[in-house]
């Protein structure tokens, strides 16, 4: 049930990836050259990836809030709508415009850790973002690492094949 659950959670790979080449740092002041995973978003997945992401970071923490409330109704009834307000019209938009906002996104960079030679491939740390410079992190060793994009001037084309 807890590993559906985390299952669930985990936002699913996309299919599409695409592969650009990126440069990591590490200890060494030579990068190391590798390859990002990334995705671009049009516009209604972004929209439903901004729902979706945002309604799995707060519906837990409504859920959360429910058991205190039974504990103590009357109190709940002031700051449990204060709290539940501040989620939906606060918090909510907050997570949405984030998401939204994210019109591409990277999922893994293939390379060994340059900290520990792990084999990889390095996650991202935090932000799924792809920025001019993201932060990876190593499973193995728990330590995070640069990378940078290289990507000439344009974003990558995924939209523009050819068919
Ligand atoms: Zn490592």
């Amino acid at each position: 049930m807890l590993a559906r659950l985390i299952e669930l959670w985990k936002e699913p790979l996309p299919k599409d990836l695409e592969r650009i080449p990126a440069r990591v740092f590490g200890d060494s002041p030579e990068p190391h050259a590798a390859f990002m995973s990334v995705r671009h978003w049009p516009r209604g997945e972004r929209m439903r990836r901004g729902f979706r992401l945002s309604f799995k970071i707060l519906f837990p923490i409504m859920l959360a809030l429910i058991p205190l409330g039974v504990l103590e109704p009357f109190a709940f009834m002031i700051w449990g709508s204060i709290a539940y307000g501040i989620i939906l019209f606060i918090a909510g938009p907050m997570l949405f415009a984030k998401y939204y906002g994210e019109e591409y996104s990277f999922f893994a960079v293939e390379t060994p850790c340059p900290r520990c030679q792990a084999p990889g491939p390095l996650r991202p740390y935090v932000s799924t973002r792809l920025e001019p410079e993201v932060t990876v992190l190593c499973g193995a060793c728990g330590q995070t690492s640069k990378a940078r994009p290289e990507i000439a001037d344009s974003k990558p084309e995924s939209e523009t094949k050819p068919e």
